[in-house]
């Protein structure tokens, strides 16, 4: 079945400190599950990104993971997606990440998740592609860099415009509704899952 639509959720591969990070991955996983979607992300087991995949693929989702084979180990690639693609760079996976998603979101996560939030905006800018881009600021984990790009802006490096680009949210299903819904999809929820 074609799913409803793909969303494209970078994290971080480990858990962090405060167990919410990893309740908030799982809520995102079955949101996509529920509502017929299909995540796209690092392909791996480990931290927020197992803990979202397995809950898409427990909802009833498509899970697409896409792993560069030198972090196949590393990062304990995950066998059950229904998708694994085994690829040999970085840049082949972000490509295909971007290729594969209507739709972009960062959870908490670290310097990969940064590097992969940063670059899919600056796409996004450069018109590379059309497609929304959310950071989801659970418990505020995002409060420091939200406000370090208010001064970047005040300090004219960038634009109100750039700012538009960018959609943050602390509440996953209304943000992640909002960024299927700018793709032009709809996430309804499968009948089953009601
Ligand atoms: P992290 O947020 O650092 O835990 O990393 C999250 C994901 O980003 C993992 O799948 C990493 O493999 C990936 N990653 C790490 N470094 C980079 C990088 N330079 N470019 C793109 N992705 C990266």
């Amino acid at each position: 079945m074609t799913p409803n639509f793909s969303l494209c959720v970078y994290c971080g591969s480990r858990p962090g400190l405060d167990p919410q990070h990893l309740a908030m991955a799982r809520t995102v996983g079955s949101w996509i599950g529920h509502h017929g979607g299909q995540l796209v992300y690092g392909g791996g087991r480990a931290g927020l990104m197992g803990e979202v995949a397995q809950a898409t693929l427990a909802a009833g989702g498509r899970v697409v993971g896409i792993i560069p084979k030198a972090l196949v180990e590393k990062e304990w690639a995950m066998h059950d997606c229904s998708e694994l693609h085994i690829v040999d760079t970085m840049h082949d996976r972000k490509r295909m990440m971007a290729e594969r998603a209507d739709a972009f979101v960062a959870l908490p996560g670290g310097i990969g998740t940064f590097e992969e939030l940063f670059e899919v905006w600056t796409w996004r800018q450069l018109g590379y592609h059309d497609k929304p881009v959310g950071i989801l600021n659970a418990g505020g984990y995002y409060d420091g860099l939200l406000s370090f790009l208010k001064t970047a802006v005040e300090q004219q490096f960038m634009s109100d415009w750039q700012m538009q680009l960018i959609q943050a949210g602390s509440e996953p299903m209304a943000l992640l509704s909002n960024l299927v819904q700018a793709a032009g999809l709809a996430p309804a929820p499968r009948l089953d899952a009601i």
